[in-house]
């Protein structure tokens, strides 16, 4: 019978908290394949996979493998522990070309052939029927494992196909990622969703300065986001008002640095009303006006929960590289304005004291703004 072997990563670190980590796996795995009929079992270390369509493995092992916490699977075939089963099941695995080795491992001690005879006979018997293969032991380009399991079971696999790693979504805590319909923040969503924490999204927008596809397209970012984060609610919020008063207030070169702090302190009430510590951006030191030390310092002060900038040390082509990895960049590229471009300045203030920042803002009613946007979020469940 076919069978998906599963392996997962770093959990087995944890010690007492093997549990918790590996139910939070069990049931991110179960989610990701909503939809699908299977059997699913825990034995020795690893999940099993049976009595699934096999028309759909692709699928399947497309789905598993990009579950946090899993780090690789096998496609495998299971058969009773008997030398002619696993002999049969080996020539299935045997490669088309090159060098391979057998190799072979007997949990079973009532199997009687010790595993290093498994490994030459079985070997023999697939040179037999392609002689056009070699053994090589040390550095073979394929490797066709039998694997003896204590309850007289065999697996019988050849492929080891990569999976994601990282740490099962749901045990690394709960943030709030800042959404904007760029390339940097859907990045910074997967990096901390591979890290295990539980994501909820925050959008400002601007309607009607920026448009309804603006909006709808941050919401398909959060639909291909939601892949790895495998439940995302998206609050949007309109930040029109904010965005007009600052605008009539405050210094033009200041409106990007006042805009900021306000965004940061909508997070901070909303992770705080949704029991979330902490709050992700897809800053990148240096990489435009709002993203200097001082800028991210003002930003910064207003908050009080712990900001993570997963993205602070990348270069935008090693942002683009996962952002296409991930599925998100043709999506992030799409034109439609980020409510952060309507009024934008000329000359924004690349170095902001923080005592300037806030006596610019001393002309605002901060608490009344920051009220008014709460007062009316759309709270959209992606599906
Ligand atoms: P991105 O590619 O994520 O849009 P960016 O390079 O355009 O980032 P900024 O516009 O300075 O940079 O935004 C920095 C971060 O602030 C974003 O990565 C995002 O986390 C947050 N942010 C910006 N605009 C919005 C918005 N309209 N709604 C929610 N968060 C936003
Ligand atoms: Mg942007």
């Amino acid at each position: 019978m076919k069978v998906i072997i599963i392996r997962y990563s770093e959990i087995h670190l944890k010690g007492n908290n093997r549990e918790f980590f590996e139910s939070a796996l069990i049931s991110n795995i179960k989610a990701a394949l909503k939809g699908f009929e299977y059997d699913f079992s825990r034995t020795n270390g690893r999940y099993v996979i049976r009595n699934f369509d096999e028309t759909r493995l692709d699928d399947i092992t497309d789905i598993v493998k990009n579950v946090f916490g899993v780090h690789s699977l096998s496609v495998a075939e299971e058969i009773d522990s008997d030398y002619g089963e696993i002999k049969r099941a080996a020539l299935l695995f045997a490669p088309a070309a090159g060098s391979f080795k057998v190799s072979t491992n007997r949990a079973d001690k009532r199997f009687p052939m010790p595993s290093m005879k498994v490994s030459a006979e079985i070997g023999g018997e697939i040179l037999e029927k392609h002689p056009n293969l070699t053994v090589d032991l040390f550095n073979p380009q394929n490797v066709v494992n039998i694997d003896i399991r204590e309850n007289g079971k065999t697996f019988v696999f050849s492929q080891i196909i990569k999976a994601v790693n990282g740490m099962p979504v749901g045990t690394g805590g709960k943030g709030i990622v800042m959404l904007s319909g760029g390339i940097d923040s859907p990045v910074a969503a997967y990096m901390m969703a591979k890290r295990g924490m539980t994501l909820r999204a925050l959008h400002f927008h601007s309607f009607p300065y920026t448009s309804m596809q603006a909006k709808q397209k941050v919401l398909d970012l959060a639909k291909i986001i939601k892949k790895y984060t495998l439940h995302l609610t998206v609050d949007v919020v309109s930040f029109t008002e904010i965005q007009t008063v600052i605008h009539e207030k405050c210094p033009e070169e200041y409106m990007i640095t006042i805009m900021r702090r306000f965004m940061m302190r909508i997070a901070e009430r909303i992770a705080k009303n949704n029991n979330a510590g902490a709050i992700i951006t897809g800053e990148s030191l240096g990489q435009v006006a709002s993203q200097t030390l001082e800028s991210l310092t003002s930003t910064n002060s207003v908050a009080t929960l712990p900001v993570f900038r997963p993205l602070i040390g990348f270069d935008k082509d090693e942002i683009i590289e996962i952002s296409q990895k991930i599925g998100a960049f043709e999506t992030s590229i799409l034109p439609y304005e980020d409510c952060c471009t309507i009024f934008l300045p000329k000359r924004p203030v690349t170095k902001p004291r923080l005592s300037a920042v806030e006596k610019v803002e001393s002309v605002l009613d901060v608490d009344a703004l920051v009220e008014n946007a709460l007062a009316n979020i759309e709270t959209v469940a992606i599906d």
